[in-house]
């Protein structure tokens, strides 16, 4: 699979019998349908997440790309309990992308209660 993003190869890796795409370069990640939502459910799963958010961060603002399954343009989503999150989603295959950093940040608030949510808010 090539990166929607920044077009390098994708690597297959495999957490819990649940396999995600991670790029080679810009360390995005594709999740299959739903398979996000039954990762963030695992134990330690953030640690498929290896970018820098830094990194992550710059190709947050690239939003314009195309499912790299089925090729039809990703529409921006944001996260409904963390607003900062922006990731993409395709209508037709239902896979998302989150940019380096974005699954462990997606994770952390389902793990963590509300304290957490409360002191990392001045994160930003
Ligand atoms: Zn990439
Ligand atoms: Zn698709």
């Amino acid at each position: 699979m090539i990166c929607p993003k920044c077009n390098s190869e994708m690597e297959k890796v495999k957490f819990d019998n649940i396999e995600i795409d991670r790029c080679t370069q810009c360390k995005g990640i594709w999740f299959d349908m739903l398979e996000h939502e039954h990762l963030k459910a695992i134990h330690d799963s953030e640690s498929i997440d290896i970018g820098d958010p830094t990194v992550g961060h710059d190709f947050n603002k690239i939003d314009k790309i195309d499912c790299p399954v089925c090729h039809t343009k990703m529409i921006r989503m944001v996260d409904r309990e963390q607003p900062h999150i922006w990731y993409e989603s395709c209508a037709v295959c239902y896979g998302v992308f989150f940019d380096a950093g974005e699954f462990k940040d997606y994770k952390e608030k389902s793990v963590a209660d509300f304290f957490k949510g409360l002191l990392s808010r001045e994160r930003k």
